[in-house]
């Protein structure tokens, strides 16, 4: 790719730049394009991914924080141009741009801050159906991981609980300038019909994080703080870790818990 060394390789910034046109391609076929017009990529360095979403039927907005690529990217897409916010996605409130209509979000994330997006992505779930990212390769795995695994925790609980979560293909350390030291992997989501949960939404990501703040002991140990009543403490779920509970029992704990408050 001949672009490739136009901008320097920022660490701090997790800058990885894919120059394999093949993989980028394929990570922006993997949107639907349904249910939304707005497509939001995060990240986009020199617009290796970029100039694929440009192609298709949707306005394409992309959030980047490095000056230096803001630059590279005004200068070669000019259609793009007032579509660049040059923010940190992480501060940046969205819905000075989305105005509360839905988007999808995209990307070859920073892996320093991918989990970070993850949980801006739930902040926003009301608004975006669909999400596909480049992650480290365990990041997108642990996401994607079932109740009984060793990798399963509050993020794989949390995304899983409105969203359907797919590990789409692996992606070698070869394709990218500088070369990572680890494999990554593209996970995509589609949110769930009924992505609105039946109990107290904020409870449960408090209860999901209180858990696995303390993966090793009983949720009779690790729920303290809830003040549980001993009539509840007696119910056998307690007696559990949190990774033996899938996403519905979460759902059924939270419930447990509102009802015992009442
Ligand atoms: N998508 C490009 C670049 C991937 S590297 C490609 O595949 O080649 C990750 C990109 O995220 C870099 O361009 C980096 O500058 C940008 N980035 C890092 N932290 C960010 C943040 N907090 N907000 C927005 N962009 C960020």
């Amino acid at each position: 790719m001949a672009n490739q060394h136009q901008v320097k390789a920022k660490k701090h910034l997790g800058q990885h730049f894919l120059k394999d046109e093949n993989v980028a391609r394929k990570i922006a076929d993997t949107l639907t394009l349904k249910g939304y017009e707005n497509v939001l990529e995060i990240g986009p360095g020199m617009g290796v991914l970029t100039k694929y979403l440009l192609e298709k039927d949707v306005t394409t907005y992309v959030i980047e924080i490095d000056s230096e690529s803001v630059e590279y990217l005004k200068n070669h897409y000019l259609t793009l141009s007032p579509r660049i916010i040059e923010q940190d996605v992480l501060k940046f409130d969205l819905n000075l741009i989305f105005k509360n209509r839905p988007f999808a979000i995209i990307g070859n994330f920073p892996y320093n801050i991918s989990s970070q997006i993850v949980f801006k992505l739930l902040d926003f779930r009301k608004q975006v159906p669909e999400f596909t990212g480049m992650f480290q390769k365990e990041v997108a795995q642990r996401i994607c991981s079932n109740e009984g695994s060793k990798v399963y925790g509050i993020l794989s609980v949390l995304t899983q609980a409105f969203y359907h979560a797919e590990y789409v293909f692996t992606v070698p350390p070869t394709v990218f300038h500088p070369t990572p030291k680890v494999d990554s992997g593209v996970l995509r989501l589609i949110r769930k019909k009924d992505f609105v949960l039946s109990c107290d939404e904020e409870l449960f990501f408090k209860v999901v994080k209180t858990a696995f703040g303390q993966r090793r002991k009983t949720l009779r140990n690790s729920l303290k703080t809830f003040n549980l009543s001993d009539n509840l403490k007696a119910n056998s779920i307690f007696g559990k870790r949190p990774e033996q509970l899938s996403v519905q029992a979460f759902i059924e704990l939270t419930e447990l818990l509102n009802q015992d408050k009442g």
